[in-house]
């Protein structure tokens, strides 16, 4: 098997995402209120500072008894409810109504649920005979002890965590904030997708892909703007978005012609890191820095090789910045379904990956992959990582895929 080398001029997928990864800095911890905590990262570790459940809890609905007391009838002395204490005592030989959550009376040490009971004229026949100590109840405590680390620094706050979060109180937890992402779409051809298109126009693809991009990652788009192919507008709408965001995500304006002032106009404001890659779609992908603090991608104006090189550089950059501990998506093996012709440079094509029922996981690409082509992206669970070589895929042959979406059933 030959292996297509990376040219002089050109750096690996491989090289270029350790570039990135270490030029992305991690945001500074800051205090957010709870409700908007979500999908974010923690910065510190959490430790109880109380028990949960704070009291002994019934588990079942029916009574709390003396277990030793055992099977027969019994004076019922009251109802403990959930939320509040209603002062009861229970004694041997009598009993107190209980529902789920409520806290155990003093003098009860466990709970027979309702189904095993007769209530009549303020007596209660209890049916069980053999009770255990504690049964029904929830010590204190037990859910999560006082003193304990129940989350770890680098945690992403999913739903269990927030409730965890919620549940010991923690009005504000430390996390490392939503990176502000700002997204400029570059070219004399571009117009808004309801304006009709004069001669030559095309309406612009990008902001709106990019946006829904970043919506999935739940970043807000603090600037969005189409810059002509000018170098003065182009220049201050670089300044104006590095003025108010944390990344700046330019498209077009970074291949070789005449007209591709993004390339030079990141040259003269940042630290080009590279800008050229060995990879399709999306050799003249760019990648600098502003003080080692923003991060600016220009992203190639074909719709295609854009969301392509987000998802492979720009979403583990934004996920470095957020604070996540793994920013790539881990890379599976996948079987294909057709053979698929070589190229040149290793490829990123765009695939449906099915699990079938023996349990493997089956790729098939999503037609014609031109990066121009955003329908090769419709329907699309998976990239596929082929290397670059000169003998075709075969049918059956195991190859790498990013998994970007849900399997296909
Ligand atoms: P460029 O990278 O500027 O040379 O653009 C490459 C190709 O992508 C050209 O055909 C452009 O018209 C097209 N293109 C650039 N920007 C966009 C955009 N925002 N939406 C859709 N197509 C675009
Ligand atoms: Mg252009």
């Amino acid at each position: 098997m030959s292996i297509l080398s990376v040219p002089a001029d050109s750096i690996s997928v491989e090289e270029a995402l350790r570039r990135v990864l270490d030029a992305a800095p991690i945001l500074q911890p800051a205090p957010v209120p709870l409700a908007e905590a979500g999908g974010l990262v923690l910065a510190e570790a959490i430790v109880a500072d109380e028990d949960l459940p704070p009291f002994p809890a019934a588990t079942m609905d029916g009574y709390a008894v003396v277990a030793a007391d055992g099977a027969g009838w019994r004076e019922l002395i009251g109802e403990q409810l959930a939320g509040y204490d209603a002062g009861l005592a229970v004694r041997p030989g009598t009993v107190a109504r209980i529902t789920t959550g409520s806290p155990l009376p003093p003098g009860a040490d466990a709970v027979v649920m309702v189904e095993r009971t007769t209530e009549r004229e303020g007596r209660v026949e209890i049916g069980q005979d053999l009770i255990e100590v504690g049964e029904n109840i929830r010590p204190i405590g037990v859910d999560m002890a006082r003193g304990q680390q129940v989350l770890a620094a680098g945690t992403i706050i999913g739903p269990a965590e927030m409730g965890l979060l919620a549940s010991l109180g923690i009005a504000e937890p430390i996390v490392h904030p939503r990176p502000r992402v700002a997204v400029l779409s570059t070219g004399d051809e571009l117009v808004e997708p309801w304006e009709t298109p004069g001669p030559g126009q095309i309406r612009d693809a990008n902001r709106y892909a990019l946006g829904v991009a970043l919506a999935e990652l739940r970043l807000p788009v603090v600037r969005s703007t189409i810059a002509p192919d000018e170098e003065r507008a182009t220049r201050a709408s670089l300044l104006d978005a590095l003025a108010v965001a944390d990344m700046l995500i330019t498209s077009g304006g970074v291949s070789m012609g005449q007209r591709d002032l993004v390339k030079g106009l990141l040259d003269e404001l940042a630290t080009v890191r590279f800008g050229r890659l060995f990879m399709k779609p999306g050799k003249p992908l760019h990648f600098a820095t502003v003080a080692d603090e923003k991060l600016i991608f220009g992203l190639p104006g074909n719709p295609v090789s854009a969301l392509v090189g987000f998802e492979i550089f720009v979403r583990p950059a934004l996920l470095k910045l957020a604070g996540h501990r793994q920013p790539t998506r881990p890379r599976i093996s996948v079987e294909l379904a057709h053979p698929i012709t070589p190229g040149d440079r290793p490829e990123f094509q765009r695939a449906t990956v099915r699990q079938g029922p023996d349990g493997r996981l089956v790729a098939t690409t999503t037609g014609a992959q031109g990066s121009s082509r955003l329908a090769s992206l419709v329907g699309a669970n998976a990239l596929l990582a082929l290397p670059a070589r000169r003998e075709p895929f075969e049918a059956g042959e195991k190859v790498e895929a990013i998994l970007t979406g849900a399997l296909a059933g």
